[in-house]
C-alpha cells in the first residue's frame, strides 16, 4: 500500500510551494487507496514555533488536504533516533568520533590554505575502541568510500553521487540529539513511507539518506524530487513576487477547489486538461506527469481556473464557502434577508466571478438594504426625466406576474410608450435597484429581489 507524507518544518507560514508538495503527496496517496501522513519537523527548537504548526495545519485544512492519523512530532521521537544511531554503532555502520569542533575547523583552515578538499575525514573511523578517550563524541556514519550512490528519482532520473565526495555525516551530536538527516530516515522508515515526494532542494539529501537506509538494511522509498515554483518572471519565488503564503490566497478569496486544481497543474500535467475535479486529479495524478522544469506562477491562469470552479460549485456549497470567507475576512455577518437574497442571486453572478470578493461585488445589489445609496454615476442617471419613466413602471409592476417574460414585456411596453430604447429605461432601473451602473441584468435583479423590494427601491429612487 502506498504511504506518502508531508513533512514541513514549522518555522513560518505554509509556503505556496509547500502547499503544492502536500497536494502532490495527498493526490498520490488518495488516488491509490493509500495513506497520507503529516510529520512536523520540529527538531530545530530555536526556529520551530507552535504558531507556525497551527498555521500549517490551518492552511492544509483550508486547502482540503486531510491527513491520516495524528500529526507526528519529529522532536518527540528523538529517543528513537538515538537508538538507531546506537544500533549502527553495534553493527559497525557507524563510529564514535572524538574530534572536537576546534580540531575540525583547524583541519578545514589548513586544507583551504593548501588548496586541498576541505571534506573532513575523521581519524576515528577505524580506531580501535580500546583507544577511545573518555571524552564527548559524535556518532558518524561509516559511509562507503568507494563507488557511487545513485538516487533513482522518479522525476529527475538517475542522479549519481560519487561516494568519495560524501563525508561521514554526523548522526548523533555530542549532546545526544539526532541530526536532521538521521531523523528523516528513521521517521520515514517507521512511518512506512513508500513514496517521498518533495522539493528538489532535497535531492542532495536523498543521497545521504540512502546511505543510512543501506546501513540499516531498510528498503529505500521511491523518491520524486519536484522542481521548485518560480515567480511569473521565471526567478525563484520570493517575497518580492507577493503572495508566497497559502493564507494570502485564502484571504484573496480564491476557492480551495480552484487552488487545488491550479496547484496540481503547477509542475504536473495530464494532457491538455486544465480544469478538473478532485476525483479526476486523484485518478490521473502520477509521477510521470511531473515536469523537470520549474513551473511559473501565473495569476491569470489561477483566476481563470478559480472562476470555473466558482461557476461549477453547487449553490449550497458556494454559500457555505462564501460565509466562511466573509467570516475569516472580518466582514459583518449577513442578515437572514441578505443571506436569502445572496443565495437567490448566485445563479446570475457566479458565472463570471474569479474570486469570492469578485462575486460579492457582482452581488452587491442583493447584499445592500434600503435605502439604496446610488454612487455618483448612478445618481446622475436618476435625473427627473428618468425618474418620471420609472414612475410609469411602478403601477405596471404592481400587478404583473413575477416571471421573466412578463417583466420583460412590461419594461418593453413602457419603453415603447415613451418612444425610447430599452437601454434608456434599463439604465435608471439598474441605478434604482443596484445604486450602480454595472450589475447583473435588471430582470435578474427584479427576480432575485422580488416584487416588494423592487417596488420599494423604485419608490425610494423616485421620491
Ligand atoms: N522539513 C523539510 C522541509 O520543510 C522537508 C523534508 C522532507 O520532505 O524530507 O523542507
Amino acid at each position: 500500500p502506498v504511504v506518502t507524507r508531508f513533512a514541513p518544518s514549522p518555522t513560518g507560514y505554509l509556503h505556496i510551494g509547500g502547499a503544492r508538495t502536500a497536494l502532490f503527496n495527498w493526490l498520490y496517496a488518495r488516488g491509490r487507496g493509500g495513506k497520507f501522513l503529516l510529520r512536523i519537523e520540529d527538531t530545530d527548537r530555536e526556529r520551530s514555533t507552535p504558531e507556525a504548526t497551527d498555521a500549517i495545519l490551518k492552511g492544509l485544512k483550508w486547502l482540503g488536504l486531510d491527513w491520516d492519523g495524528e500529526p507526528i512530532s519529529q522532536f518527540a521521537r528523538a529517543e528513537r533516533h538515538a537508538e538507531v544511531a546506537r544500533r549502527m554503532l553495534e553493527t559497525g555502520h557507524a563510529y564514535k568520533c572524538f574530534s572536537t569542533p576546534d580540531e575540525i575547523a583547524a583541519f578545514r583552515d589548513q586544507a583551504k590554505a593548501e588548496g586541498r578538499s576541505t571534506m573532513f575525514l575523521s581519524p576515528w573511523r577505524d580506531a580501535d575502541p580500546a583507544t577511545h578517550p573518555d571524552a564527548p563524541y559524535v556518532i558518524r556514519l561509516k559511509a562507503p568510500r568507494d563507488g557511487e550512490t545513485v538516487v533513482r528519482d522518479a522525476v529527475q532520473g538517475d542522479v549519481t553521487f560519487r561516494n568519495d565526495q560524501l563525508d561521514d555525516m554526523v548522526l548523533l551530536r555530542s549532546d545526544g540529539t539526532p541530526t536532521y538527516m538521521l531523523a528523516v530516515v528513521v521517521d520515514d522508515h517507521d512511518m512506512g513511507v513508500t513514496h517521498v515526494i518533495r522539493g528538489d532542494d532535497h535531492l542532495n539529501n536523498a543521497a545521504r539518506q540512502m546511505q543510512i537506509y543501506h546501513a540499516m538494511g531498510w528498503e529505500v522509498p521511491v523518491f520524486a524530487h519536484i522542481p521548485l515554483i518560480h515567480g511569473p518572471d521565471g526567478k525563484k519565488l520570493s517575497k518580492r513576487h507577493g503572495a508566497v503564503g497559502l493564507e494570502q490566497y485564502q484571504a484573496m478569496g480564491y476557492p480551495a477547489a480552484g487552488m487545488r486544481n491550479y496547484l496540481a497543474r503547477l509542475g504536473w500535467s495530464h494532457g491538455d486538461d486544465e480544469f478538473f475535479t478532485d476525483a479526476q486529479a486523484m485518478a490521473w495524478f502520477d509521477l510521470d506527469g511531473i515536469g523537470r522544469a520549474p513551473a511559473r506562477l501565473d495569476f491569470k491562469k489561477l483566476e481563470h481556473i478559480c472562476g470555473l470552479h466558482i461557476a461549477a460549485m453547487d449553490d449550497d456549497a458556494l454559500m457555505a464557502e462564501l460565509e466562511a470567507f466573509m467570516k475569516a475576512s472580518g466582514r459583518p455577518e449577513l442578515t437572514d434577508k441578505q443571506k436569502q437574497r445572496l443565495s437567490r442571486a448566485l445563479y446570475c453572478v457566479k458565472d463570471r466571478a474569479k474570486t469570492f470578493p469578485d462575486l460579492l461585488d457582482k452581488a452587491h445589489f442583493a447584499l445592500i438594504d434600503r435605502p439604496v445609496e446610488p454612487d455618483e454615476k448612478a445618481a446622475k442617471i436618476l435625473d427627473s426625466v428618468s425618474r418620471g419613466i420609472l414612475n410609469q413602471l411602478t403601477p405596471q409592476l404592481q400587478n404583473a406576474s413575477w416571471d421573466r417574460d412578463k417583466l420583460e414585456a412590461v419594461v418593453a411596453e413602457v419603453a415603447e410608450a415613451n418612444g425610447i430604447g430599452l437601454g434608456k429605461i434599463a439604465g435608471p432601473l439598474r441605478a434604482a435597484l443596484a445604486g450602480r451602473t454595472v450589475s447583473p441584468s435588471v430582470f435578474d435583479m427584479m427576480l432575485v429581489l422580488g416584487r416588494d423590494e423592487t417596488l420599494a427601491r423604485l419608490k425610494d429612487a423616485t421620491a
